[in-house]
């Protein structure tokens, strides 16, 4: 009776409106991207809330990301006519922990102020038991062990649950003992750590069932998106809560996507998806196959590559979202990044003057040292972007502590830089050195690295940070000499290594440490295209300049990781070379599964599209401050003829006439490995005679020659000419 539907009903497919009406009992939804999983999810609440089946306040709803959780919010508040009077449980299971975590703390041994320390305060933390039990600092790094049990936590194991070979394999089998009196030292500073906030309230509702039994009545319905993406502790602490006694219905519903399971690396276990079924005996499972985001092209393109993993759980896909002026999805060559920025500009230049706002189109990236490229190429031509889920590239930590080494060498005179730097890396230059550095330099109206120059001199300060400063004062004056006659990317990759700066980073294990250097490389090479170091910190100012609003029509910049859920008229995918993507690490780990990870990750990527998808691969690249020629991304092999395009680049950007493509033999549906001559390719030929050696060295500075391939099928390598 379509009549008396109520109105957030309508428009729902069968299979869409079961998952929302079965409220009573749990549900699994598994579909593809793009199906409405999360439009299943928002309307469902809107139905529990429209049916009055319970207060908003009685809804735990958990989101990937917590942006995700407002406008869920904000759409559910749509659909049942009226903002909702609080959703106080929405959110991700990080955030709801803490929530939960405030009410309860002394039942985990805390006090309801408790801190959350970021992973610079566990690493001190750990450092200081790691020495204070005699051990090695060196050997076992205090980083290394914040990762074990990062790793444990997100398993959902306390000290006591260490399997025996786990706990050997730090400081010859303290780990147990560590872990344990890194938790006591917690308490004693009332401080949480992240997987403290899953763990504690996995602790909590196991050892007092009285209080789980309140949650149970409280929480009548609880929905979890991205669901393929929860680790262990999480899945725990959904069983939990949703594993209600005998007789009362399991309100539990979860949407995922096997085939979107992207945070392997961070503990995510696709498998909870299998234990579902198993943990929730008469579980509904609701298959959603229609796509509403995309053509059939990008579609048809996402769906073959994907169907290259083993151990589905397989879906199948349609659209009727078809028709003939669709584009395929257009594969497109570029020289190197350079090249491939110019021309996603242009794309998206052209696009603009056909009336398509810059709003309605993402870059998404393997890798964040991708992103500086395209930021610079934006600012050159004034046009806005943003980038989504983590700062812009100049401003990245690493970036900032980097350029306030350069400012410093071609500006004695900002403080600013000074102290940003003068004790990054670590030289025993506390507090109360910099304080009485400041009061000299106030004093006499001098610098702060004038005032340190002279006050290596002096008894004022301690004889340890004496020699800190006079190694400091020493290097700088050196680096402001070379100033003028050392070619400046040179001299800043000299500023970095003297300096420490990059060891800094190289001895540091934590996850984030590996692209950090990536970055700074990539700083690196961006200034090859200014005439001087004072030339690009011109430069760096103004895009500094540009300011990011929310209320702009602007170009969204992300990884590919942050563009879980999202999606876009059109997407740029670039960067599709065997190394970046799939990433070097996933190729080195050997196995299946590292490989399988990329390549859901590029099926993500595929699938934020909705009308257009735009796939770039270049010839040459630094990567890790070498170039490398490099070879089309397997994925591209991956792609299915009828849906893919090549475009020619002479038509796309004239001028630069690199030789044939290969199209007829793509037409006569060969595997592009066969299809691509690539530049990169040419290029590496030729150089073994000499012919454009001068033309690209005028480029880059560097000589380039392949040498030989990787063990697991044809690999670039290259020897730099540096
Ligand atoms: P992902 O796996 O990428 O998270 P998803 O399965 O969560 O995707 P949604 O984001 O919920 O998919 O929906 C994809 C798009 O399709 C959205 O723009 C949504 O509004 C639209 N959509 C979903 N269901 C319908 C429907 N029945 N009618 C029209 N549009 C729909
Ligand atoms: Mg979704």
């Amino acid at each position: 009776d379509v009549g008396r539907r109520p109105d957030y009903l309508s428009g729902l497919n069968p299979e869409q409106r079961e998952a929302v009406e079965s409220i009573d009992g749990p549900v699994l939804v598994l579909a593809g991207a793009g199906t409405g999983k999360t439009r299943v999810l928002t309307t469902r609440i809107a139905h529990i809330l429209a049916s009055s089946k319970a207060f908003p306040s009685q809804i735990l709803a958990v989101t990937f990301t917590n942006k995700a959780a407002r406008e869920m919010k904000e759409r559910v508040g749509v659909l049942v006519g009226g903002a909702v009077e609080g959703m106080p449980w929405m959110g991700t299971f990080h955030s709801i922990g803490v929530k939960l975590l405030r009410r309860h703390a002394e039942l985990c041994g805390l006090r309801s102020a408790f801190t959350i320390l970021d992973t610079d305060d566990v690493v001190r933390l750990i450092k200081q038991l790691i020495q204070a039990d005699g051990i090695d600092d060196k050997r076992w790094p205090a980083k290394q062990f914040a990762q074990l049990i990062d790793g444990w936590k997100n398993k959902g194991l306390s000290p006591a649950d260490i399997p025996e070979g786990d706990a050997r394999a730090f400081a010859n089998g303290k780990g147990r003992e560590l872990y344990a009196a890194y938790q006591a030292r917690l308490k004693t500073l009332n401080a949480c750590d992240f997987g403290d906030l899953l763990l504690h309230p996995i602790k909590m509702f196991r050892e007092h069932p009285d209080l789980l039994k309140e949650y149970h009545a409280k929480f009548r319905y609880i929905l979890v998106d991205e669901y393929q993406d929860t680790n262990t502790a999480q899945y725990m602490w959904l069983r939990l809560l949703a594993q209600r006694p005998k007789g009362v219905p399991q309100n539990v519903c979860c949407v995922g996507d096997d085939d979107q399971s992207i945070y392997g690396w961070r503990g995510a276990e696709v498998d909870n998806i299998l234990r579902f079924e198993k943990d929730f005996v008469g579980a509904k499972v609701i298959k959603l196959e229609r796509n509403y985001r995309s053509t059939e092209h990008i579609l048809g393109a996402a769906a073959h590559l994907i169907a290259h993993n083993e151990g589905r759980l397989g879906k199948t896909l349609f659209t009727d979202r078809s028709d003939p002026d669709d584009q395929k999805v257009q594969v497109h060559a570029a020289w190197d990044s350079e090249e491939e920025a110019r021309a996603v500009g242009e794309e998206i230049e052209q696009l603009q003057r056909q009336t398509h706002r810059l709003n309605d189109m993402a870059i998404l990236v393997r890798a964040s040292f991708q992103m500086r490229e395209f930021e610079d190429r934006f600012v050159t031509l004034g046009l806005n972007y943003r980038v989504i889920g983590g700062p812009r590239f100049y401003e990245r930590m690493e970036i900032r502590d980097a350029l306030a080494y350069f400012r410093l060498v071609c500006q004695d005179a900002d403080d600013l830089a000074f102290e940003r730097i003068v004790n990054t890396p670590k030289r025993g230059l506390g507090d109360t050195t910099i304080r009485a550095l400041h009061d000299y330099a106030r004093a006499r109206d001098i610098p702060m690295l004038a005032a340190a120059a002279e006050m290596i001199d002096t008894d004022e300060l301690k004889a340890k940070a004496r020699k800190s400063l006079f190694d400091v004062v020493t290097n700088f004056r050196r680096w402001q000499g070379l100033l003028e006659n050392t070619p400046h990317t040179e001299l800043a990759e000299t500023i970095l290594e003297e300096s420490g700066y990059t060891d800094m980073w190289k001895n540091d294990k934590s996850a984030e440490a590996p692209g950090r250097l990536e970055n700074l490389k990539e700083l690196i090479r961006s200034m090859e295209q200014f005439e001087s170091m004072r030339g690009f910190l011109e430069h760096i100012a103004l895009v500094m300049d540009t300011e990011t609003n929310e209320n702009l029509d602007a170009v969204s910049i992300m990884t590919l990781h942050s563009a879980k859920g999202l999606e876009f008229e059109t997407v740029f995918l670039p960067g599709w070379e065997e190394g970046l993507f799939p990433h070097q690490r996933a190729l080195d780990e050997g196995g299946r599964s590292g490989l399988e990870e990329e390549r859901r990750l590029a099926y993500v990527g595929l699938t934020r599209a909705k009308r257009r998808c735009h796939i770039w691969f270049v010839s040459n690249r630094r990567i890790h401050g070498l170039w490398q020629s490099t070879l089309p991304s397997r994925f591209l092999d991956e792609l299915p003829v009828t849906h893919v395009d090549i475009s020619e680049p002479e038509q796309s950007y004239g001028g630069y006439n690199r030789g044939g493509y290969g199209q007829s033999r793509f037409d006569k549906q060969e595997p592009f490995s066969n299809t691509y001559s690539t530049p990169g390719w040419k290029r590496a030929q030729a150089n073994k005679t000499d012919a454009t050696r001068d033309n690209w060295g005028s480029r880059s500075g560097v000589s380039i020659e392949r040498v030989g391939y990787g063990e697991s099928g044809p690999r670039a390598k290259t020897i730099d000419g540096e």
